[in-house]
């Protein structure tokens, strides 16, 4: 196979030691309040507002930044998953918001959007 085509394949497997990847896979336990083929949207461990759900595709992508136009239908479905999420929740306004790369907070190489609400939220954020 030609480099170029693993280099294609590569960013599409399931990562054995990503956190979220474990979580789709249920390895590692969560608070799961929607699934669907492509996404997953659980609850965040360390709660930032009274609801903090953490929205993610199940296919592996590092950031935002590591997804390519192909991916525009998967983003676009995890925006429509987010927006359901908050109206489950009762949600009239909360924040959308993916920290992208090391300094704007990123902690876990997966890609997720952090769904806030529940409370006032400040803006600018910090
Ligand atoms: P970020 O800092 O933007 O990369 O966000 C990562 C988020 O993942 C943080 O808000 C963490 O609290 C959350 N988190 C880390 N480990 C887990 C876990 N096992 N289950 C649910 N949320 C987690
Ligand atoms: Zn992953």
């Amino acid at each position: 196979m030609p480099g170029g085509a693993y280099n294609d394949i590569l960013p599409k497997l399931p990562m054995a030691d990503c956190l979220f990847c474990r979580i789709v896979r249920r390895e590692i336990p969560a608070q799961i309040v929607h699934e669907d083929e492509q996404a997953l949207v659980f609850k965040d461990i360390t709660p930032q507002a009274p609801t903090h759900l953490l929205v993610i595709p199940k296919k592996h992508l590092g950031s935002l930044s590591a997804s390519t136009d192909g991916d525009a239908p998967l983003l676009g479905h995890l925006q429509r998953v987010a927006s359901r999420a908050a109206e489950s929740a009762k949600l009239s306004s909360f924040r959308l918001v993916t920290n992208n790369g090391k300094g704007a907070g990123q902690s876990v190489d997966h890609l997720h959007y952090h769904l806030l609400g529940g409370r006032p939220l400040e803006w600018p954020p910090g």
